[in-house]
């Protein structure tokens, strides 16, 4: 296929008529260019990243010099059915094929692209490779009309991430049946691993690579210890983010249920969502929380993929999860919009002795559980950290922080200004020596009746405390008893903690007592200092004290009292556009072009058109419209 010359601007033009945009993001554009001029592309950018762009604008170029048809392969149904709505939204002809249509509406839309009416085609990777599909492909590009392959969520072919799907494995044979049509590969995962197994298996190695930084500046990262759990996040909710939508991710079902159920009598409107409730109840959950305003999903990690719902305001953890990556991949979840969005996490001893439990307890061989210990205590070093996260967790994705950066002048930076420990860095304290007195009490212990304990009757005994155990197993005789009275309960709780992520102290057996390791030696004898945060009550943060992290997207600008009585009255007059066209509000506008309306309250249409997410086909569809709705309110 002879590689079409793309016009100096065209790919900007599309960007701006068909999707109201003004300028591309990140490398948006080197990318858009690269792949509508027939170049193969791996595209790595984090979620929110603005990735469906880079092979949509393709698309409609490459449609309009008359190449045809472009092919999205996707695992997911709902995402694929908001993609073409939005698509429709902005006037770009196109479909999906999967298992939700019927026999008719299968052939109507084959029919479509046998025709060369749609601009893209989204499909399931089992589908695509069925006889049937292969062979109206090939009958496509015997014309020329098989414009480009787009594969998202390519991470799916590897077995090393996290959402292998086998039916991505098959995916090769696009690449052998049909040599001659671009393909591009497209994944939010960052680690080198996955990126490698992608390009193999998909026979990439000739596609140019577009890597971005995995930053996502909007959102804020903080890390609370668990001291009352409920209450803190109803804190929280409360303080920063009432009437927002949100997930708040727990570890098993019940406690997924329990918290939903309270979140609804303490007024807040939740749902739950996990793999024991019935497919009926999973869909309707999960789409209430697509369309409805500010409903909070309470989830196992089973929600959440392909959820690309862009105005998700905080993702809470009630529970410590698996590894980095994962807790990246979760936070990731909100604030694909761009604005600012909250990524809250309070965690506590239980979870660190629980992981180790699940680890040591597992399956799995030796050489696995000692990677996933690795990768525990990576999340465990996040969670402890006092300096900051966002250098921490950027590097671990092997990325120093502001270097990707081409405003920043490539200088790796080390504070982010948007997370807690920036904001408001921590006190620290040196635990050496409380730590050396922790780990000989639990000698103690062990030298005078044999026995262990856990670590609430470890830090009473430290702290000198009269309880009906001490006095039980005589422990106020100890040498130990009440050295560590100086010492609160919550900072002990924290050496407790690092000593056990730091593998110098494990828990053991039913009661999770504590046991000394072989390396527990080298702190006795002063050789591993420890430097500790001060454990501290969150501060209290109204909406209205956010500061900015990154300078390179503009916060969004408050809006007066006027403004906002325009800014609900479009959102309401959204809502029923939205339910009408049964597609998620955010498909017709998001918040972030609302706002902007209320704020510049453009009079004609030509104002209008010069307003962010306002494209051609939207302007002619509801330009009136919303002209009508800021006038009544002005
Ligand atoms: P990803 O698939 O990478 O997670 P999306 O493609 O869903 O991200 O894009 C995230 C959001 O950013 C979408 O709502 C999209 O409309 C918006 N967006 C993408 N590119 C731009 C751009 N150049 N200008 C303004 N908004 C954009
Ligand atoms: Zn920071």
């Amino acid at each position: 296929m002879s590689p079409a010359p793309v016009e100096a601007d065209a790919a900007q033009q599309v960007l701006h008529e068909v999707f109201g945009y003004t300028a591309f993001r990140g490398r948006q554009r080197e990318i858009v260019e690269h792949v509508a001029a027939g170049g193969d592309a791996l595209v790595l950018m984090p979620t929110g990243g603005g990735k469906s762009l880079c092979y949509q604008v393709p698309a409609i170029l490459r449609h309009r010099a008359g190449q045809g048809v472009t092919v999205v392969v996707s695992p997911l149904i709902a995402l694929m059915h908001d993609q073409v709505g939005a698509l429709d939204e902005v006037g770009v002809p196109a479909a999906f094929l999967n298992s939700t249509l019927d026999g008719d509406e299968a052939r109507r839309i084959e029919r479509e692209l046998l025709a060369g009416r749609l601009v893209l085609l989204y499909a399931a990777p089992e589908r695509i490779l069925t006889p049937r599909f292969l062979a109206m492909l090939e009958s496509l590009a015997e014309r020329d009309r098989l414009a480009l392959f787009a594969i998202d969520e390519a991470h799916c072919v590897s077995q090393w991430g996290h959402d292998f799907r086998e039916e991505y494995l098959g995916l090769s044979a696009l690449h052998e049946r049909f040599p001659q049509v671009p393909r591009m590969a497209l994944t939010a995962t960052a680690d080198a691993h996955t990126r490698e197994d992608i390009v193999a298996r998909l026979k990439l190695e000739d596609a140019r690579r577009f890597v971005s930084s995995f930053d996502r500046p909007n959102i804020r990262y903080t890390i609370v210890e668990k001291d009352e759990p409920k209450r803190q996040l109803l804190r929280f909710l409360r303080d920063e983010h009432e009437g927002d939508a949100g997930i708040v991710y727990c570890q098993s079902r019940k406690k997924v249920e329990d918290t939903a159920a309270w979140l609804s009598d303490e007024g807040i409107p939740a749902l739950p969502y996990h793999a024991g409730l019935d497919a009926e109840t999973r869909r309707r959950h999960q789409d209430r929380f697509l369309r409805e305003d500010g409903l909070v999903m309470v989830a196992t990690i089973a929600f959440g993929m392909g959820i690309d719902k862009p105005d998700v305001r905080f993702v809470a953890h009630l529970d410590l999860p698996k590894n980095i990556e994962a807790y990246y991949q979760e936070t990731g979840r909100a604030g694909r919009d761009g604005l600012p969005a909250d990524a809250w996490m309070t965690y506590g001893l239980a979870d660190v002795v629980n992981q180790r439990r699940m680890i040591d307890d597992g399956e799995a061989d030796e050489e696995f559980k000692h990677l996933q210990r690795g990768k525990l205590d990576a999340l465990l070093a996040l969670a402890e950290a006092h300096d900051c996260r966002r250098v921490r967790l950027l590097g671990y994705f092997g990325e120093r922080y502001g270097e990707g950066d081409e405003h920043a002048g490539a200088v790796p930076r080390l504070r982010c200004g948007n997370c807690d420990n920036c904001l408001a860095p921590p006190a620290t304290w040196d635990a050496t020596e409380a730590a050396r007195k922790a780990l000989s009490c639990v000698y103690r212990f062990r030298q005078q009746g044999g026995q262990r304990f856990g670590a609430g009757h470890l830090v009473d005994v430290l702290r000198g405390k009269q309880t009906d155990k001490v006095a039980q197993y005589g422990h106020e005789t100890l040498s130990t008893f009440g050295i560590g009275a100086d010492v609160a309960e919550t900072q002990w709780r924290g050496v407790l903690r690092q000593l056990i992520a730091l593998g110098h102290l494990r828990t053991e057996g039913e009661f999770n007592t504590l046991e000394l390791t072989a390396s527990a030696r080298e702190v006795l004898r002063g050789e591993v200092q420890l430097l500790l945060r001060v454990p501290a009550e969150t501060p209290r943060r109204g909406r209205t004290t956010r500061t900015r992290a990154s300078a390179d997207k503009p916060p969004p600008l408050p809006l007066d009292e006027a403004a906002t009585a325009r800014f609900t009255a479009l959102k309401a007059w959204r809502g029923e556009v939205a339910r009408e066209h049964n597609v998620p509000a955010y498909v017709v506008f998001h918040d972030a072009t609302l706002a902007e309306m209320a704020r510049e309250r453009p009079a004609s249409l030509d104002e209008l058109a010069t307003i962010s997410g306002v494209g051609t086909k939207k302007l002619e569809a509801y330009g009136e419209e919303i002209l009508r709705v800021l006038r009544q309110d002005a």
